[in-house]
């Protein structure tokens, strides 16, 4: 039997791997393997556990002896947890996680070895960075790069290791990662926000800036994965023709959620919660095989580590289950590829929400001025905010028909955009609260409707009490956009504060002087907002009228990290240097100009070595076929029973040439650029490589309809869709 037929089979007869839910509640273990406040009171004396929470609340430095005291108490918590090692955790610009393992033993020197951990250890290390990329930050004789706790975020165990959340550094100090540049950028959108609220008589101590992301994703089975190897090398299918179902029926959405996968969901909750990732929502997606996974949103920085942490949960509690989760954006083409919404709003330590529409007039007031503020930021920086969610991946998705589209406004429905022109006129506008409205059954009680529809074709929803940012993509950190828009976000926070000030010192009443600016701002940045379907033709027109960044090539969106107004931006807020910007913006290109070179070599292998000999195998098939027919049959009866072979032998030629002159001529375009500089290489690839990859699937996608099903080498697209 064909290797294919006994990886379907083998999938097909999988019994689901029950999950290890205990026989606990789940308040009985959240949170046990995570360094958290519990932990700390059992471990830490009173003094240290003060400086350790004045450190996180109040971003203040742990002074050396601290960080000594808090190393000592970690270390007895995790051996008490049977843990022997500690790594310290940070996040590379390649994407993912990074960890080194070290062992708490420490040979004394006369065949013994006790365990240790000093404060030094847990604050610091040095990490030979040369192979995480730089970007030319790290040049190759100062290869050396830092990791240094962050102490905001809390370590955890997994397996028989103590992990310590850490931001990487060049020597020189130049951030080599996302949570850097992450932190800063909080820290600057907390002071603006701080400021900016104190327009309004605000009591409290800090803002906060939160994050609830939604994880898309796909599950296939193992067997029917390892026998793809364009999934293997790339994560998504580089051909396959599209099943005859597929989600056309939209059975799948929010559908019973299959035996298999339920397990593996219930197995993973478990693992997320003994982390203390707060879990909340799991169901199936739009397409067969496509599911979500959302927590509760927290304060960013710990809700972009626990993104990470969970996606690293998924790889491997996947593998136990037999299956192969892919964060790819787009694994089947003709099919919804996966996304990454992130839920994003600004708090205080007291429990506004400034996003919340009020009851009072400052409230309101406080409420227009910080929504007014993110489209502005939105309006301004739609370019840079387009790069950070842009990769070689998710391009399939920006732009294509079922995702944001690759041009940046934002949703926020009639009631406000009404209210907001109605401030022009100097009323401060009541926002509406939630209409009450019958369902048609006396039985049920009137449902709340929220003041915002929900419009899914729009990449920057508000959504009721937060912006949603649905353009990331389902691999990405999401730390790569909310940098962008943060920053964004507390530069028109300081010129906000800064114009209002400046009414006020000639004179103006306060609430007078807010009014203002809100006009002015949304005036300016009015042309943002659409409401319309996001993905048709004419917005697309409309959009490039407005002014708006309709840029679809990728290296070209990258170039907006090197903008005038970017550089404005990330240096005024102190959130990344312009040398920190140049080197993203090259290993953006890099990572580009890699991922569309491997796709390119493994599509040209895949049909060179699995493909065509397979279609040419039929097509002599069916020649040897014809042939053998002339014996038997007279002319008249020949010319009858062979023309379909014919045509298909034909077919199969066409098809069979056009792979092999296109896989040629793509292979050397690759190869002729491998000198050119990263910016231009990545045009290449973009304009010559990628249109080839796509005629050269036509063409075996083809051929798959032609060619005998018993002979086709690769699992097929209804064979891996449908998970039983
Ligand atoms: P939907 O799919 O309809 O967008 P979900 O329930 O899947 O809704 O996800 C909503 C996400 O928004 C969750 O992660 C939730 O925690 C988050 N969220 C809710 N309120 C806020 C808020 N004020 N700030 C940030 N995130 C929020
Ligand atoms: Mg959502």
């Amino acid at each position: 039997m064909n290797s294919r037929f006994e990886a379907v089979n083998k999938a097909f007869e999988q019994t689901p791997v029950y999950g290890a839910p205990p026989a606990m509640k789940t308040s009985d273990y959240y949170g046990c393997h995570v360094f958290n406040r519990a932990a700390m009171r059992k471990y830490l004396s009173r003094e240290t556990r003060k400086m350790i929470y004045d450190s996180i609340e109040g971003g203040l430095l742990l002074d050396k002896s601290a960080a000594g005291y808090v190393a000592a108490g970690m270390k007895q918590w995790a051996m008490d947890l049977g843990v022997t090692h500690y790594a310290h955790w940070f996040q590379p610009l390649t994407g993912g996680t990074a960890e080194k393992h070290d062992s708490f033993a420490e040979p004394y020197g006369k065949g013994g070895c006790i365990e240790e951990f000093s404060g030094r250890l847990l604050a610091q290390q040095e990490t030979d960075g040369s192979s995480f990329p730089s970007g030319g930050l790290r040049n190759t004789f100062e290869a050396r790069g830092y990791t240094a706790w962050d102490p905001s975020s809390p370590a955890f165990i997994i397996g028989d290791t103590m992990f310590i959340p850490t931001v990487f550094v060049s020597y020189s100090g130049e951030s080599l990662d996302y949570k850097a540049p992450l932190m800063r950028s909080i820290n600057a959108l907390n002071k603006a926000s701080a400021s900016v609220l104190s327009l309004f008589g605000e009591e409290f101590e800090r803002c906060v800036t939160y994050l609830g992301w939604e994880q898309e994703y796909f599950l296939i089975d193992r067997e029917l994965y390892a026998q793809r190897p364009d999934l293997v090398m790339t994560e998504r299918t580089l051909m396959g023709h599209s099943s005859s179902k597929n989600q056309q029926l939209e059975d799948h959405y929010f559908g019973a959620i299959p035996m298999r996968v339920l397990a593996f969901m219930q197995d993973l909750e478990y693992e997320a919660y003994k982390l203390g990732i707060p879990i909340k929502t799991r169901h199936n997606e739009v397409a067969p095989n496509q599911f979500e996974i959302a927590p509760v949103y927290e304060e960013m920085n710990l809700a972009v580590d626990h993104n990470l942490m969970v996606m690293a949960l998924m790889k491997r509690i996947a593998k136990k289950h037999g299956f192969k989760v892919l964060f790819h954006e787009k694994p089947f083409k003709g099919v919804n590829g996966s996304g990454k919404h992130c839920n994003w709003s600004i708090g205080t330590d007291t429990g506004v929400n400034v996003f919340s529409p009020g009851k009072t007039d400052s409230e309101n007031l406080r409420f227009y001025s910080f929504v007014v503020s993110t489209l502005r930021a939105v309006y301004k920086h739609g370019g840079v905010l387009k790069a950070s969610v842009m990769s070689a991946s998710n391009a399939h998705r920006l732009g294509a028909n079922e995702a944001p589209p690759a041009i940046i406004s934002s949703y926020i429905g009639d009631q406000i955009a009404d209210a907001l022109d109605e401030i022009g006129s100097g009323e401060i506008a009541k926002m509406p609260s939630k209409r009450g409205r019958s369902v048609g059954i006396p039985q049920i009680p009137e449902l709340m409707f929220d003041n915002t529809d929900r419009n899914r074709t729009s990449p920057f929803a508000f959504t009721g009490n937060r912006f949603e940012f649905r353009a990331t993509g389902s691999s990405a950190n999401c730390a790569l956009p909310m940098i962008a828009l943060n920053s964004a976000m507390a530069e028109q926070l300081i010129e906000f504060k800064s114009r209002v000030d400046a009414y006020v010192a000639e004179g103006k009443e306060l609430e007078q002087a807010i009014l203002s600016v809100i006009k002015e701002f949304y005036v300016d940045c009015k042309c943002v907002c659409f409401d319309g379907n996001g993905y048709s033709d004419e917005w697309k027109d409309e959009a490039k009228c407005r002014g708006l960044d309709c840029e679809t090539s990728v290296p070209l969106v990258f170039d907006q990290y090197l903008s005038e107004s970017t550089k404005r931006m990330f240096e005024s807020t102190n959130v990344m240097t312009e040398s920190e910007l140049e080197a993203r913006a090259e290993i953006y290109w890099e990572s580009y100009c890699m991922k569309l070179d491997i796709e390119a070599r493994t599509l040209a292998d895949l049909a060179g070595n699995h493909i065509l000999p397979v279609a040419m195998d039929y097509q002599s098939k069916l020649a040897s076929g014809v042939a053998n027919m002339k014996v038997i049959l007279d002319e008249q009866d020949y010319e009858k029973a062979t023309a379909a072979q014919k045509e298909y032998i034909m077919e199969l030629a066409d098809h069979i040439a056009n792979i092999r002159s296109e896989c040629k001529a793509m292979i050397s375009i690759c190869d002729r650029i491998t000198d050119k500089d990263p910016r231009d290489r990545a045009i290449v690839f973009h304009d010559e490589v990628v249109p080839y990859l796509e005629s050269i699937r036509d063409s075996v996608d083809a051929l798959e309809l032609i060619v005998d099903d018993r002979a086709w080498p690769l699992p097929k697209y209804r064979e891996m869709l449908f998970v039983r």
